[in-house]
């Protein structure tokens, strides 16, 4: 499977644990590549920023019938995931199940590199001990 290059970039900089977000200049809206416009206000003036690589599950849902690829590995679980930075990404969960998790649990946003093609974007669940104490900072 062929990617554009602006995947390739994308997930390369998250498995160095540098994922990057688009921020606009004008408003300060991010989003994700691949972007030359800003969603929310129609600026061009977007530039790289860094993505914490954590969010909470919005929604997520088990897969059981999958596309050949991906034969041999369902049931997996699905979960898109609101980063802390507002961008909205989708990605396998890893290391839990569906029955683990719920919607508003904290996850981290990771890579797995994969021999029939190009790097999937993963999910796993954050650790206990690194969870926020229910304080939310809503600036
Ligand atoms: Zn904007």
């Amino acid at each position: 499977m062929t990617v554009p290059a602006w995947y390739d970039t994308f997930t390369d900089a998250i498995a160095a644990g540098e994922p990057q977000c688009l921020a606009c200049a004008a408003c300060g809206d991010a989003s994700l590549p691949p972007r030359q416009v800003c969603p929310a206000c129609g600026s061009t003036e977007l530039t790289a920023e860094p993505l914490s690589g954590r969010g909470t599950i919005l929604s997520f849902t088990e897969i059981s019938v999958t596309t050949p690829k991906f034969h041999g590995e369902t049931p997996y679980t699905v979960v898109m995931s609101e980063l802390d930075e507002g961008v909205v990404l989708s990605g396998q969960l890893r290391e839990a199940t569906a029955a683990d998790v719920a919607i508003g649990e904290p996850v981290v946003l990771d890579t797995e590199t994969r021999a029939d093609g190009p790097a999937l974007i993963t999910f796993r669940p954050a650790d206990a001990e690194a969870t926020d104490t229910g304080d939310r900072d809503d600036a």
